[in-house]
């Protein structure tokens, strides 16, 4: 069994790396991979509705956006999503989501991008619909490794017939580190999807 299973990070503690600037995942320019891949991503779709697990405040967001796309993200700090359309200079409304007690969405003016501040295990496509374009970047590599099986049920059910799902992830020894972000083997991928 891998070094790592038994890990377990609670949202709490996500919440105060965002509070203390402990985000070095935090890229400042857009994922190269992303930059690589999207012609396979978009398949010569327009207007591509995006969904972002775990999206930290990721300006690969922005740049999809400012190509024609939507984008719909989940995170559970409301520090990060503030921070994302305060430095990209985006206006921004929120409301109160009535069918996740306790969270609200953010959206941009332009009504491009939603951010939903929930655990990602609140959010389905009852709330949001399905999706033609899925940026899974420090986000599978992020869940706690206990939580895979229900990670993929959820993103498979938020993807649209059409669906292009992009995932990062790392390989290292994770005897060597605890992680995050965990080692996901490929053979674990190919299970779970
Ligand atoms: N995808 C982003 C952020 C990766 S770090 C990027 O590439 O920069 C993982 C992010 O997930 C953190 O911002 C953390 O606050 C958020 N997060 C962790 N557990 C979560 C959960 N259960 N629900 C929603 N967000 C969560």
């Amino acid at each position: 069994m891998s070094a790592q299973a038994n890990r377990v990070m609670d949202p709490s503690e996500w919440e105060e790396r965002w509070q203390e600037g402990r985000i070095g995942f935090h890229q400042l320019h857009v994922h190269k991979m992303l930059e690589s891949n999207i012609d396979k991503v978009l398949c010569g779709r327009e207007g591509v509705r995006f969904f972002f697990p775990l999206c930290g405040k990721a300006v690969d967001m922005k740049w999809l956006a400012d190509k024609g796309h939507s984008v719909v993200g989940v995170e559970i700090s409301e520090k990060a999503i503030k921070q994302f359309f305060e430095e990209q200079k985006l206006d921004y409304s929120e409301e109160v989501v009535s069918d996740i007690p306790g969270s609200k969405v953010f959206k941009s003016s332009d009504g491009k991008i939603s951010l939903y501040q929930c655990d990602l295990y609140k959010f389905s496509s009852a709330i949001a619909g399905q999706f033609g374009g899925i940026w899974d970047r420090g986000s599978l590599v992020a869940i706690n490794p206990c939580d895979r099986q229900r990670y993929a049920t959820l993103i498979m059910s938020l993807m649209d017939k059409d669906c292009r799902y992009l995932l990062d992830t790392l390989h290292y020894n994770p005897e060597l580190y605890k992680g995050p972000p965990f080692f996901v083997p490929e053979e674990d991928i190919e299970k779970l999807y």
